[in-house]
């Protein structure tokens, strides 16, 4: 349906585009019973609120699909290029509220259900959050989806339909149980199941080679890559882009041959393994588990794309040789790097061309955007094991490998340790195939996500291949969509956004800047204030009913959520949590700032650390909570399953953002945007996008405090002694020393003794180095909220000042300076 399938159904161009539908309230009613009668056959008296959410998106899809087929034919008529955003992960989150706010249907639909009797808000809960990805990475695939919509960049993102993403947390006696999330399980209403764009992915087998040198491929299994269709609406409507999910099925679903011979098992073996490779989605941090599957599942997806990419290029213009100048390609990090072997294959092995020719039109398409810079999560897969997969694909990367390494050669500057950096193969300890350098190689334009990140970028993992290509890299600050993360979450702040800029502030985010003019009102503050309280008391609600701990809205919200990590330094936080509880015990008669520490994230599985930290939050959360001597001043929560929705519930509610991981680990950050834009403080280091924000901002409305990269880089080549600066700070001392003596557990005293061990011996992630750092800051930070018109006037410009951090903003810079399309 999004499709021209091809030159010879081209006179349908002539063929009328469906008629928009009515979005009169009466007529939304009246098709919202028809879809609950004649698609989901229920009764409307009988009728479960699954029902009628699932009547409801059926209805608001029928409101965009005749927006995407213009949107499609439009691009097909003009035969304008493309972009194809390929990655493993899309964390988008629900949708409908997303489409009836960008279709401007919220008041319409809200009439209709009132008429109906059914509670919008109420189902709207009842939607499962699509969570097909970790963190940052995958909500970044999901906010460039929408803007790429809304700034009219024809785009489709490829991915996979993981039948169950992103495991769903349950806390249990504090420590994390890893459910499976079921999201399908009443179906999926936004989607279009495609079976006639499916394509056939090969895995392992063998080449041969005919005497004109052409390679052929014969691969040993064959699975079917199916499509899944959701369309992503723009603001205001503009354009509707499509989302294509991949789902895996064997060619042949049965072997009846075996079933009829009685091995019942054996039939189905095809599908199950077939059924794998769609099934999970995989946990960030995972390094040694499910790596086969893993691999499978990127190169999976990758061809099934690249396939469908070069299908609908043939059946709109001639050559394959103008791909590059009809579709951009971009890479969302190394997880679809195979594909640069794979578009090198398709070109060469099915379109006939050599590989001159096919190396610089994969140049001149693909793009990448790296992500990180930690050495752990930069993939690289064992040779035996890829070749043992991908047999041809191992013998392009060789051959891409020798070519880079002749260009490097004859440059006549780089030494054999130089070259051996930039070589695709990893030599050391057993031989890997390096797919950030693949990625690199086969890219015209590699982005970092932050101008810290793609120094660091430069200097670190992409040095030499940066000298020998010193044109490719290049900075795409990161951003979020201000529709989802601002309108829709926080609409009261939105409502007085757009009333002090007199224009549509979701176009143009800068407008946001009138906000600035009003940050000493007296009046402005107040409604800032009343707005933020509103929000707090949402959440106040929320942890009450979730956790039983209760918070009142007068104690300052400071909020840590992202992904459970080291380097993000939840245990700094609890560890400066801890001594503030110690400070309030010995030191009653202060005027003590009174706060709530409040929690989310999730951690990977196998990653004891981060376990053992949500663990130690959930112990501190328990001593502190029940103390009496704390009680209205400190109170500590975390809350489970953290995703999407419960982001939405608790940025807007948050006084203090804690944007505090180690100088020169966190690549952008995202959350830290989505927080100032709803006007919290931010406390944090110089990392990521936090260096930026700061300019953005002005140094004199965020609390920066800590180690730069370039000192934690010193103090690591100079061998840093936490023992020594433990030792110089009681307070740090006597945090450590109660939480590793058993201080908040004392069921298992020694529960800690390993991870603070760990800090006083090594503390590769600075804890300690940066506690009085940190500590002051906070204490600096109180001092600020005691004088609530200060607070606001800083908090209203946080806001009025983040209009840079709009994806769409991010989404032009790539148009014009990678992808070459103009919107
Ligand atoms: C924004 C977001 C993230 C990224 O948060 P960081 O603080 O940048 O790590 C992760 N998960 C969810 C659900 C988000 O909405």
């Amino acid at each position: 349906m999004t499709d021209q399938p091809s030159r010879t159904v081209a006179t349908s161009q002539s063929l009328p585009l469906p008629t928009p539908k009515s979005s009169d309230p009466a007529r939304l009613a009246a098709d919202i019973v028809d879809r609950l009668t004649y698609r989901i056959g229920k009764d409307a008296t009988v009728a479960t609120q699954d029902d009628w959410l699932t009547a409801v998106i059926l209805v608001l899809r029928d409101r965009v699909v005749a927006k995407w087929m213009e949107s499609t034919r439009e691009t097909y008529r003009r035969e304008g290029k493309r972009v194809y955003y390929l990655s493993l992960e899309f964390l988008i989150g629900r949708l409908m509220r997303d489409a009836m706010t960008n279709l401007g249907l919220v008041d319409e639909m809200q009439e209709a259900l009132g008429e109906l009797g059914v509670d919008l808000d109420l189902i709207r809960q009842l939607e499962p959050d699509a969570a097909l990805g970790n963190g940052g990475l995958g909500r970044l695939a999901a906010c460039f989806m929408e803007s790429m919509a809304s700034v009219d960049v024809p785009a489709y993102g490829y991915g996979i339909r993981y039948q169950n993403g992103m495991f769903r947390q349950q806390i249990q006696d504090g420590w994390q149980v890893e459910l499976p999330e079921t999201w399908l399980e009443h179906g999926n209403p936004w989607e279009f199941g495609r079976r006639e764009s499916a394509y056939e992915i090969g895995f392992g087998g063998s080449v041969a080679v005919d005497d004109a040198d052409k390679c052929t491929w014969t691969p040993a299994e064959t699975f079917t890559a199916e499509a899944f269709d959701t369309p992503i609406v723009g603001w205001q409507g503009k354009r509707v882009n499509t989302l294509r999910l991949w789902r895996a099925e064997p060619v042949d679903p049965i072997l009846l041959g075996k079933f009829n011979a009685g091995d019942h098992i054996g039939a189905l073996r095809e599908s199950n393994k077939a059924e794998a490779l769609s099934r999970v989605l995989y946990p960030a941090d995972e390094t040694e588990a499910g790596q086969e599957l893993r691999l499978r599942q990127e190169y999976f997806f990758s061809s099934a794309s690249l396939q469908d990419i070069i299908r609908r290029h043939l059946s709109q213009f001639d050559r394959i040789t103008s791909l590059p100048d009809k579709a951009a390609i971009q890479l969302n990090d190394t997880h679809p790097a195979v594909g640069v072997a794979e578009l090198m294959r398709l070109l060469m092995d099915v379109h006939g061309l050599d590989f001159d020719m096919a190396w610089d039109i994969t140049k001149r398409t693909i793009a990448y955007t790296n992500h990180t810079l930690l050495p752990e999560a930069l993939e690289s897969w064992p040779v035996p094991l890829f070749e043992r997969l991908l047999p041809r694909h191992m013998q392009i990367v060789y051959q891409i490998n020798a070519r880079v390494l002749k260009e490097a050669r004859a440059t006549g500057t780089f030494d054999d340790a130089q070259i051996s950096a930039m070589s695709l193969i990893d030599e050391a300890g057993g031989r890997r195939v390096r797919m950030g350098n693949l990625a690199f190689a086969g890219s015209h334009s590699i982005n970092g996500v932050s101008g810290l990140h793609t120094e660091l970028m430069k200097q670190t993992v992409f040095h030499d291949l940066h000298q020998l290509y010193p044109l490719r890299i290049n900075n795409k600050t990161n951003g979020v969509t201000p529709r989802r993360w601002l309108m829709q979450v926080n609409p009261a702040l939105y409502d007085m956004a757009r009333e002090a800029a007199g224009t549509d502030i979701m176009s143009d985010l800068d407008a946001m800047q009138a906000l600035d003019t009003l940050a000493d009102d007296g009046a402005a503050q107040e409604r800032f204030a009343a707005i933020k309280r509103a929000n707090k008391e949402r959440l106040a609600a929320l942890t009450q009913e979730r956790i039983g701990v209760s918070l009142s809205p007068d104690m300052m919200f400071d909020i840590q959520i992202k992904r459970i990590h080291e380097y993000k330094r939840q245990l700094l936080n609890i560890v400066e949590t801890v001594a503030l509880y110690d400070q309030i015990r010995s030191h009653p008669e202060r005027d003590w700032v009174p706060r709530a520490k409040l929690f989310a994230g999730k951690a990977a599985a196998s990653y004891h650390n981060a376990k053992l930290i949500i663990k130690l939050i959930g112990d501190v959360a328990k001593v502190v909570n029940s103390d009496p001597a704390t009680r209205d001043l400190l109170k500590v929560g975390f809350l489970p399953n953290y995703n999407v929705s419960l982001a939405e519930v608790m940025v807007p509610a948050a006084d203090l953002s804690e944007q505090i991981s180690t100088a020169g680990m966190e690549a952008s950050g995202t959350g830290n945007m989505k927080f100032a834009l709803n006007g919290a403080l931010t406390i944090g280091t110089l990392d990521g996008a936090n260096v930026e924000m700061r300019e953005h901002i002005g140094a004199e409305n965020i609390v920066i405090f800590g180690l730069t990269a370039d000192e934690v880089a010193q103090k690591r080549a100079n061998g840093y002694d936490p023992a020594e600066v433990i030792a110089a700070s009681p307070e740090l001392e006597q945090a450590l020393h109660a939480i590793e003596t058993g201080v908040f557990s004392p069921d298992e005293p020694d529960r800690y003794r390993d991870l603070i061990g760990g800090l006083r011996s090594s503390d590769w992630f600075m804890v300690a180095a940066d506690f009085d750092a940190y500590a002051n800051a906070q204490r600096e930070v109180d001092a600020i909220w005691r004088h609530p018109a200060r607070w606001q006037a800083m908090a209203i410009r946080n806001a009025a000042r983040m209009g840079y951090f709009s994806s769409d903003r991010t989404i032009r810079q790539y148009a014009r300076e990678i992808w070459n399309v103009l919107p």
